[in-house]
């Protein structure tokens, strides 16, 4: 059955349902502060353990070059594609993974596509010559467009993998990055660019007995086809005789639970709070869509995205009768953020419209739970209760059918979460699951986890300053990609790093904030600048036009269930300066341009000795 956004909902947002969301978010907020298990050291570090390419020995490698780029993801490789596009040759690029895509390198799991259309997310589609035949793309077909960036851009022979920096400090006198690796490489880089990506680190929530069972187990992030079969596109076959448990229902689960319903001979989801799962309409794309496309389709396309996700109310774009934008976060968003009848509402009647808008969201992947579940209890223990942008937005058409099939048993935990872990299997509200097989689909390390645990090593600048400590209070940026005090070095944005844009495709994000670094880079490659470093009075500016510009969304987030966009219930834990820019990606990326043909004001440069 097809379940279209329905634009009529008359239903009103009462104090019955803001009670209900409120309970919802109190028993889940009363488990306690959430706690995972430290992965980087004792038994569990296996969780962490590449499945995909083996280990290969390497002698260590002591190297210069004029640009180190940490990380080969998306958003690393836009990096590369951007200095190469500039004419800039040496470059070396290090990742700890076994092959390029970063998170469509570790994410293999079945099932797994993007959830935001392949046409907008998928990168560089124009450049590489490709196009999804799907609107929405598998993994490995997003990881192929990965090698093709990587290959067409000459930066495949240029990248180390299992290679995982663990320090990096700035050398004054050379005036460069001197790199260390776990492979006992030694690189010295004029110029550092971090991409290590933002939700690159498996969780494992910190249940009593985690460590105990005896099946085999794995986190979504490394899966074990050893024990499944099957692949990224293929059902896990080898589970037919297997009773498998699933922790977790978020965006991962949502895609991963229709193959193992299919293939398992008993599923058992435990759930701890349910995700908004709208419809997703995946298909074929018109071939002659495909045909009729001219150089500069994408970025045409991703700008009309971004204006329907990002615009101001009632922003109109120009609809491809063939293939329209009408992907789910299009949709949604459409009623949430860019809705026509915004645009002319004042402050209030925007506010009441609003969550008017949220409600109508919510009730419909409520509804569509009732048309789909068959058995009432299940249905009820589906639905979401808490505000659409409390949690990322989902879209499926399988997730919820799987639900009605013989084999799989949605488990409640009525919002505490696993209760224990056992040698045979997980035990829920008193009652054992055994199982053959567990698959932990709990989710990644966020932005309440400081900027340098996350990436695994701190960095220190000039006068041995560590970013660790320089940014313990909260981000100090220029534009989110430069900090003052590191010299030669930038950062590639991520959602919820904080002090550059947002956008809702995060490939757009990486691909812009990297042709803003390359050009930098280039530019002082080419006037054979050794160093340059943010003014302190400019980085003071742009911390304070951040919080000038900030759109204070707490009152939403705490009233949300605990989750990744409130960190787990704890808004406090980051500090109100690690947010986006809160004019928008359009204000932001018009004011990039201008700084950038400014001759990049805010930035002090020192150029090589004349002789
Ligand atoms: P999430 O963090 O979204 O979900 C983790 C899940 O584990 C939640 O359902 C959480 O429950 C549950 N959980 C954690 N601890 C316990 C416990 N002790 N007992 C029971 N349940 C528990 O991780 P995902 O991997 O699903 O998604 C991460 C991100 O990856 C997404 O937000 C999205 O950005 C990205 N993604 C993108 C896709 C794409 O196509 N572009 C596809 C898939 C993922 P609770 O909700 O109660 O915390």
């Amino acid at each position: 059955m097809t379940h279209e956004v329905d634009n009529g909902s008359t239903r009103v947002f009462s104090d019955d349902l803001r009670d209900k969301y409120r309970v919802e978010r109190d028993k889940r907020l009363a488990t306690g502060d959430r706690k995972y298990v430290d992965l980087d050291s004792g038994d569990l570090a296996r969780y962490l353990d590449d499945p995909y390419t083996e280990f290969v020995d390497r002698e260590p490698l002591y190297e210069c070059s004029d640009v180190l780029v940490v990380g080969a993801g998306l958003g690393g490789l836009m990096i590369g594609a951007a200095l190469r596009s500039r004419g800039v040759k040496d470059i070396r690029m290090v990742d700890s993974a076994g092959g390029v895509g970063g998170t469509w390198y570790w994410n293999r799991y079945p099932g797994i596509s993007c959830d935001c259309e392949a046409h907008v997310y998928v990168p560089m589609l124009d450049e590489v010559g490709e196009v999804p035949r799907y609107k929405y793309a598998p993994g490995p077909e997003i990881q192929r467009q990965a090698q093709a960036i990587a290959d067409g851009y000459d930066l495949s022979e240029h990248i180390l993998f299992h290679t995982t920096v663990v320090d990096m400090v700035w050398d004054a006198e050379d005036r460069r990055w001197v790199i260390r690796t776990d492979r006992g490489d030694e690189f010295r880089a004029r110029f550092a660019i971090l991409a290590n990506g933002t939700i690159q680190k498996p969780k494992i929530p910190a249940i009593p007995g985690v460590d105990s069972f005896q099946g085999a187990s794995f986190h979504t992030s490394r899966w074990d086809f050893s024990v499944t079969g099957g692949s990224a596109t293929e059902d896990p076959t080898k589970l037919a005789d297997k009773v498998v448990g699933i922790i977790g229902t978020g965006a991962t689960a949502i895609q991963a639970v229709p193959p193992l319903g299919r293939s398992a001979k008993e599923l058992f989801v435990f759930q701890r709070t349910p995700s908004a799962v709208l419809p997703r309409n995946n298909g074929p794309v018109p071939s002659e869509w495909i045909e009729s496309l001219q150089t500069g389709w994408q970025a045409k396309r991703r700008r009309d995205f971004m204006l329907y996700t990002n615009g101001k109310p009632g922003t109109q774009v120009e609809l491809d009768e063939l293939n329209p934008l009408d992907d789910g976060f299009t949709k949604s968003l459409r009623i949430l953020v860019t809705n026509p009848a915004f645009a002319s509402m004042n402050e209030d009647e925007l506010a009441v419209a609003t969550q008017q808008a949220d409600l109508q969201l919510m009730e419909m992947a409520r509804d569509r739970i009732d048309e789909i579940i068959d058995d009432p209890a299940t249905a009820e223990a589906l639905k979401p209760w808490f505000g659409y942008l409390c949690k990322r937005p989902t879209f499926h058409d399988e997730y919820l059918p799987t639900f009605n099939r013989h084999n799989v048993h949605l488990v409640d935990t009525l919002g505490r979460g696993v209760e224990s872990i056992t040698p045979r299997g997980v035990m829920v509200n008193g009652q054992e699951y055994p199982l053959d097989v567990l698959i932990f689909s709990t989710g990644f390390e966020n932005s309440s986890t400081r900027y340098t645990e996350r990436i695994g090593f701190d960095v220190i600048g000039i006068d041995g300053i560590s970013l660790a400590e320089k940014w313990a209070g909260g981000l100090r940026t220029l534009h989110g990609m430069l900090s003052a005090g590191f010299p030669n070095m930038c950062f590639q944005a991520t959602p919820g790093f904080g002090q550059a844009a947002t956008t809702w495709s995060y490939t757009e994000l990486a691909r812009r904030n990297a042709d803003i670094m390359g050009a930098l880079v280039a530019f002082a490659l080419e006037r054979e600048v050794l160093e340059f470093d943010v003014d302190q009075e400019a980085e003071d500016a742009w911390v304070q036009t951040i919080l000038d510009t900030r759109i204070d969304f707490s009152e939403y987030f705490n009233a949300c269930t605990p989750g990744r966009f409130n960190n787990d219930g704890r808004l406090d834990l980051v500090p109100v300066v690690n947010t986006d820019f809160g004019g928008g990606p359009f204000a932001f990326y018009r004011m990039m341009d201008t700084w950038e043909r400014s001759g990049y004001p805010g930035l002090s440069f020192v150029p090589a000795p004349a002789s």
